[in-house]
């Protein structure tokens, strides 16, 4: 397997676990990804991840009915502790070490965040699997996901969605929606396409690391994805 990124961080939001279910985790969605995250690194890459919480819980919906902000958010992160676990039991059981870092420390069920820990993890083929987001209401896990990438140091940010890639007009309406194979920071945040949040877009921006939008759902896209084939769009400089 010839490929191009050696260290990437793998963005999975809490509704790519959530399959065409209504809530919650579907085991089948969750075996695939951990199936397909294995080979990769059976194959020498590192991978980090950061997971999602919107399947279970989101702050902005909670604050919407009346709770604190900053609370939801809190609970928020919980949920992404628990997608985090999850994970790391699937992809366990598919034969790959895996350690779980979090970001409000529960030391009875994870480590905590430590930087130079979870690159030493990443150099022996460990996946690290990052939870509780960036630890700080008011912020998205995929800011986290652009955090952590600069952190420690990852080629690329792949954020897997239920769409192959960013299109010029949402492609459910429009038949005629043109898919773009690459686009720049720039374009992205002046037309504020929905690829990532604004914050997680300026601080790949500013640390020079691509983001790759790919379809999570075809079985073998996180494979073709770090090896550098064009199965999305690619934002970058
Ligand atoms: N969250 C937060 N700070 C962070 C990351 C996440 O407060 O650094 C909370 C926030 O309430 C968010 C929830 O955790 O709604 C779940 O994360 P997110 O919505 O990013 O999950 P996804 O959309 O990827 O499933």
């Amino acid at each position: 397997m010839t490929n191009t990124y050696k260290r990437v961080l793998l963005k999975l939001s809490g509704e790519a676990l959530m399959g065409d279910l209504a809530y919650g985790i579907d085991p089948t969605i969750v075996q695939s990804i951990a199936e397909e995250v294995s080979s990769v690194v059976q194959h020498g890459i590192q991978i980090a991840i950061v997971v999602g919480g919107g399947n279970i819980f989101r702050g902005i919906r909670g604050s919407a009915a009346g709770m604190d902000r900053a609370t939801a958010d809190y609970v928020g992160m919980l949920a992404t502790a628990m997608n985090a676990i999850t994970l790391q039991d699937a992809i366990e059981r598919n034969g790959t070490p895996t350690r779980v870092q979090t970001a409000i420390t529960m030391q009875e069920v994870a480590e905590p965040y430590i930087r130079r820990r979870a690159i030493r993890h990443l150099e022996k083929n460990r996946v690290v699997i990052f939870g509780a987001g960036s630890g700080n209401p008011f912020f998205t896990t995929d800011t986290t996901a652009a955090l952590r990438a600069a952190e420690i140091g990852a080629d690329v940010v792949f954020k897997g969605t239920k769409v192959d890639g960013v299109y010029d007009s949402d492609p459910k309406v429009n038949p005629d929606a043109k898919r773009f194979n690459s686009l720049t920071y720039g374009h992205v945040l002046a037309h504020d396409l929905k690829v990532m949040d604004g914050t997680a877009i300026a601080l790949c921006k500013d640390n020079n690391i691509p983001i790759m939008v790919f379809d999570l759902s075809v079985p073998g896209n996180i494979r073709r994805a770090v090896m550098g084939e064009s199965i999305g769009t690619i934002v970058g400089e």
